[in-house]
């Protein structure tokens, strides 16, 4: 008799760093467990597969697919579209994946600025040389290579193609990865849509919420790099922006442990529509001064407003993206 098929499952790795890669590694031992229940179809990191191999099967034949990172390319949406048409569950993987991540920030500048920088003016590429652009097509030989092209913006993967579960964080943690995989070879999975995290704050499980100040009056902002930070106070006593009160547990309080502040990476809870705005909202209506120009010198303290409020989710939030006019095509 034959035994039933092992369920099928593809990793894919989009625009992201490839910590997300790493996590599903350090499951340590735990992976035997995973290899040994699925058949792995489909993970360029550490596999040799063809796409042709996935182009071939039937529509849904792949139980799920974990993809990770954002949509910035022509390819990312090619094979973001093909895993979903091949995939009973796709499940955006990590913060990229899910709200943008660190290649979202990109969207504060135009496709055309990027690539003039990057190309032509950026310092590294000397004085007087050549100013070439990859080409998107060369032949030669008879034989012709061609390269995906950048989009204008960087999109999550549910502003691509529909989404049935997300799994946060950058990256998200080996406890989290396994129990999203047991839950799908278990069939225990939530509500399609669900994001398989708690839906609490990270505040109430950081060590450090006792002295979360109920009343604050900021007077100045510093960064993790400019104080000694007093390991067992909340930083946003210290003037130090923390992201804890927008940001959904999950992680272990990771970085609060670490005597860093919490840069947000698990996305918000289910009640925080924009995660950037409820603390940036929350923080600039506690700025102790009340005139303009004493205002702007505390505010001095955050120099860099989108890489602290969004560092994960511009691409997801309601700003979205900058626009530089004259507005490029979308
Ligand atoms: S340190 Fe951050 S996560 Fe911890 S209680 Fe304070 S604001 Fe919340
Ligand atoms: S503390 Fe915040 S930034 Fe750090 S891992 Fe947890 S959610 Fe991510």
């Amino acid at each position: 008799m034959n035994a039933s098929p092992k369920p099928k499952v593809a990793f894919y790795w989009c625009a992201s760093c490839g910590g997300c890669e790493e996590t599903v590694v350090d499951l340590a031992e735990d992976i035997l467990g995973v290899v040994a229940a699925v058949d792995i179809v489909l993970w360029p990191v550490a596999m040799d597969f063809k796409y042709k191999s996935i182009e071939a099967m039937p529509d849904k034949s792949i139980t799920a697919t974990l993809l990770n990172g954002a949509i910035r390319s022509t390819e990312q949406e090619e094979m973001a579209r093909l895993m979903r048409r091949k995939s009973q569950f796709l499940i955006a993987y990590g913060s990229c994946a899910i709200s943008g991540g660190i290649p979202g920030l990109a969207n504060q500048f135009p496709r055309e600025q990027i690539l003039k920088y990057n190309y032509e003016d950026a310092p590294t590429l000397g004085n007087g040389g050549p100013k070439t652009r990859p080409q998107l097509k060369f032949a030669e030989a008879g034989r012709e290579v061609s390269l995906p092209d950048l989009h204008n913006v960087v999109r999550s993967l549910d502003q691509v193609v529909d989404v049935d579960y997300y799994v946060p964080g950058c990256p998200p943690t080996p406890n989290l990865t396994k129990a999203a995989v047991t839950a799908l070879l278990e069939g225990k999975l939530p509500p399609k849509g669900s994001v398989l995290a708690p839906d609490i704050a990270l505040c109430d499980e950081c060590s450090r919420k006792k002295s979360k100040p109920i009343n604050v009056s900021f007077t100045e902002f510093k960064r993790p790099h400019q104080l000694l930070a007093d390991p067992e106070v909340c930083f946003l006593a210290q003037g130090v922006v923390c992201m804890g009160p927008a940001t959904r547990s999950g992680c272990g309080s990771q970085c609060t442990t670490g005597n860093m502040p919490c840069t947000g990476c698990f996305g918000p809870t289910s009640r925080v529509r924009d995660q950037g705005l409820k603390i940036m909202s929350s923080i600039c209506a506690n700025v102790a001064p009340k005139e303009e120009g004493d205002i702007d010198k505390v505010l001095a303290g955050i120099p860099d407003p989108i890489g602290t409020f969004y560092r994960y989710g511009l691409a997801k939030s309601m700003l979205r993206r900058k626009i530089n006019l004259p507005a490029e095509n979308a």
